[in-house]
């Protein structure tokens, strides 16, 4: 059967014919993704397919992507690398989620069909950090700002002390 990533099939059939589809999805598509974005240029791109496997409906999905997000550090927008390869059971209910075997992802369909997009949104909801922030060592530090009232950090004081002596001097220097 034809699928494309937008549209909700059974699931059922897409186990049943194990349709396979390439999908490259922008990401202001995926509604859960969006909505966590404040950029939403982009897209996700990869692969699925579904099969049965131990019994249980299954999509094996390959999906990366480079979301935008905003360094919770320096405030500045980064890439965050998404590179995901996970098998997902697709489960009706709480009772099927249970039998599932550990190494699967669970999925909860509703009312048994599901989209490639559904699957995606999820995969790429899950790979974003709680707080993104710059690796250690990177520009991160050299591009740091400071936010209105946020205190002054150990550095910096330690810049003001060394700063003191020439200003000492300076009143030195008037009272000639
Ligand atoms: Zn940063």
């Amino acid at each position: 059967m034809s699928l494309g990533w937008s549209r909700r099939a059974p699931v059922d059939t897409l186990v049943g014919t194990e349709t396979t589809l390439d999908f490259t999805i922008p990401l202001a598509e995926l509604p859960r993704v969006a909505h966590e974005l404040t950029s939403k240029d982009g897209e996700a791109k990869g692969h699925v397919r579904f099969s049965r496997q131990q019994g249980q409906a299954v999509a094996d999905l390959e999906v990366s992507a480079q979301p935008e997000v905003v360094c919770q550090r320096c405030m500045q927008p980064m890439r965050w690398p998404v590179k995901v390869k996970s098998r997902v059971a697709l489960v009706s209910d709480y009772d099927s989620a249970d039998r599932v075997p550990q190494e699967m992802e669970v999925f909860l369909v509703e009312a048994d069909s599901v989209s490639v997009r559904d699957l995606v949104d999820e995969e790429v909801m899950l790979a974003l950090p709680n707080v993104p922030r710059h690796a250690e060592d990177n520009e991160c530090a050299r591009r740091k700002v400071r936010l209105p009232g946020q205190p002054d950090e150990p550095e910096d004081a330690q810049d003001l002390q060394v700063q003191k002596p020439f200003a000492q001097l300076g009143e030195l220097l008037k009272r000639k």
